[in-house]
Parts: C-alpha cells; sequence; structure tokens
C-alpha cells in the first residue's frame, strides 16, 4: 500500500469535510490569489480586453507542476468574466460523445476547464480542437452507408486547459490557445501570506515566523502549504490550546518528518538510491522507479518538479543526476568530483 505523503502535490482530498475546506480556501479573486504576478497582469488585460469587446476570452493554457493554482486561476477567470465553469479532465472525457455534450450544454462565455489536457485521447482531442477553432462541432449521425455528418453551432466558450507536461500536448491543440503561460513555484513570502490567509480563514491564530518556518519546509507549492497549515493546527489543538507557534510548529513537523526544505523520507530515499547506485552519474527515470518503488510519472510529475528548482537533481540527455547540494543535504561524500 502506498503511504500517504503530506508533501503530494496531487489533488486528492476524498474525505468531505477536507473538499469543504479546500474549496473555503481557495481565493476567488485576482486580489485574493498571492504572487504569479506576471500571469495575473496578462490575464488581467485579456480580461479587460474581451470584456470591452463584448468577445469571449481567447483560450487559455496553463503548464506547470500540481498544487501551484492552475485550477484555483481557472476559476478566477470565470469569476472575474463574470461567466460559469464547467470543470473536467482528460482523463474523465472518454467519447468524443462525452465532450459533444459537455460543449452543447455551454453558454456564450463560459469557461471549460479541462485538467490534464495531455491526458485527452487522439479522437477527442481533434473534435476539441475543431470545436475551439470556429466554434462548430462535426458528429456524425447513423451508421454504414447511411451516416452522415451535421455541423452543429456551439456557444462562444472558452478551453483552459492545465497541464503538468506542455510538451505532451499534439502541436494542433497546443496551436489552438490565444495564451500560453507557465506557473512558477512561488517565493517563501508568498507561501507564508498564503499560509497566513489560510490560517485566517480557518480561524486558527498563528505567528508571523512559525508561518515563516513553515514557508520554507512547502516546496514552494500553495497546496503543500496549505496541507501542512492543517495537520500542524491538528497538532496544536491536540497537544496544545490551538495556537500555533515556534514550539508547535516545530515538534509536529518532527513528527511529519518533514526537513527544513521541505524533503520528506521519500525524496531522501530517492536521493539515497540515485547516490548509492550511481553517485553522480546520471540514471534513467525507468531505473530511478524500480530502484524507488514509484511510477515513473510520480517521480516526473511530484518529486521531480522541486527537486530541479532547487538544483538538487539536474536532467542530463541520459538521465537525472544527483548534484554536490542533495550529496551535502543527504550528508553523503561524493567519491569523485561531481557537479
Ligand atoms: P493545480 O490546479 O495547479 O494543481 P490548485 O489550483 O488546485 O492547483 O491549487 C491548490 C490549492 O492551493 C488551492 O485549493 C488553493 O487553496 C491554494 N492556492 C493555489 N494558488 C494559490 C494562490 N495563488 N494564493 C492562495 N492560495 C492558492
Amino acid at each position: 500500500m502506498a503511504i500517504e505523503r503530506i508533501v503530494d502535490t496531487s489533488d486528492h482530498e476524498d474525505d468531505e469535510i477536507e473538499q469543504i475546506i479546500e474549496i473555503s480556501l481557495r481565493p476567488g479573486t485576482f486580489d485574493e490569489y498571492i504572487g504569479q504576478d506576471r500571469l495575473k497582469k496578462n490575464l488581467k488585460l485579456a480580461i479587460e480586453a474581451a470584456k470591452m469587446r463584448g468577445e469571449p476570452l481567447d483560450h487559455i493554457l496553463l503548464n506547470g507542476p500540481p498544487g501551484l493554482g492552475k485550477t484555483t486561476m481557472a476559476t478566477v477567470i470565470a469569476n472575474e468574466m463574470g461567466k460559469s465553469i464547467r470543470v473536467t479532465s482528460g482523463p474523465a472525457i472518454e467519447k468524443a460523445g462525452d465532450l459533444a455534450s459537455i460543449l452543447t450544454n455551454l453558454q456564450d462565455g463560459d469557461i471549460l476547464f479541462i485538467d490534464e489536457i495531455h491526458r485527452l485521447g487522439r479522437t477527442v482531442e481533434e473534435v476539441l480542437y475543431s470545436a475551439m477553432e470556429d466554434y462548430k462541432l462535426d458528429i456524425m449521425i447513423g451508421k454504414g452507408p447511411a451516416a452522415r455528418s451535421v455541423r452543429l453551432d456551439l456557444p462562444k466558450f472558452t478551453v483552459i486547459g492545465a497541464t503538468t507536461r506542455a510538451g505532451a500536448l499534439a502541436a494542433p491543440l497546443r496551436d489552438r490557445f490565444g495564451h500560453i503561460y507557465r506557473l512558477e513555484f512561488y517565493e517563501t513570502d508568498e507561501i507564508s501570506r498564503i499560509i497566513m490567509r489560510a490560517a485566517n480563514i480557518l480561524g486558527s491564530k498563528i505567528d508571523e515566523a512559525s508561518a515563516a518556518s513553515l514557508s520554507t519546509r512547502a516546496r514552494l507549492t500553495p497546496r503543500i502549504a496549505n496541507r501542512l497549515l492543517k495537520r500542524v493546527r491538528d497538532y496544536a489543538d491536540v497537544n496544545g490550546d490551538g495556537i500555533i507557534d515556534a514550539v508547535i510548529t516545530k515538534k509536529a513537523l518532527e513528527l511529519l518528518e518533514i526537513d527544513e526544505l521541505g524533503l520528506d523520507p521519500g525524496d531522501r530515499n530517492l536521493l539515497t538510491h540515485m547516490i548509492d547506485n550511481y553517485g553522480s552519474e546520471p540514471v534513467g527515470l525507468n531505473t530511478l522507479a524500480a530502484l524507488t518503488g514509484d511510477e515513473a510519472t510520480t517521480i516526473e510529475d511530484f518529486y521531480e518538479p522541486y527537486l530541479l528548482q532547487i538544483g538538487f537533481i539536474e536532467r542530463t540527455p541520459r538521465g537525472r543526476r544527483a548534484t554536490l547540494k542533495a550529496y551535502k543535504h543527504i550528508g553523503k561524500i561524493p567519491k569523485e568530483p561531481t557537479a
């Protein structure tokens, strides 16, 4: 059984109460959405222009690691446009017919948010990009020799696609997006502000120093920041008077086995395997997956982006390699000179 990782960036809050909390923490406007200033500036301009012309927004592709706020940004855009949003995902749209029923139920200006858009099937993808191009839907009616193609008019909708891998998107689909943006990891002071905001919504008392110490361990990712805050809040409620201070924060983090850079036992295991078996030589993704027992996609989507961001691993044409920084952090000594 997989061990639940607190630093997991995937969105699997199964518990109903957790889901309600999750929704309450989600910023609804540009003002509430902390950080990603360049993205916000571009989007504000696009929204203002679309409103002035009375046109729908051009299609938008948001690219970046999980938990950085892509879904949240899509809801902010819908709110700022004053339009409805329909949320779905690549794997959820199995057949062209599923997509057709979603599209025909939209209104002019509505937002269709497609998470993990790189996981759409080929036939669905083809229907989607022609619909995005000219707001028309070609569907086949009947079977065999009697089959004929019918062209339906669609409302003027906007697709907001989210992906962790823009490179995996078919070129014709990528070309249909008028805006393509990459979400960056957050600065620690932005993560601190996100934690203070979330604590305020949850009615928890936390001082700025504790928020700052949590912020360095949240892997520069809002989803993890919120999750850490909730676990520390649990600890404060059970072992203290509910107030999150320096002592409570330190003890809770020790219990969670998250170090001062936000690495958990899973990351340390990955780095230790890389160093012990390959030193500073590159190792392929599938070999790494076999060594650690993780799925290759888990390593690629969840561990790796942050480890690359903090310079603990490097990508080379022959695979990933651990850097000197990783050696130091894990407490290992390189055998030969390394990067
Ligand atoms: P993604 O779609 O990129 O995986 P989400 O939009 O689901 O990420 O964000 C995860 C959670 O992090 C959200 O529920 C929200 O509470 C929080 N969050 C994301 N971005 C921000 C932000 N810029 N400011 C405050 N909270 C944020």
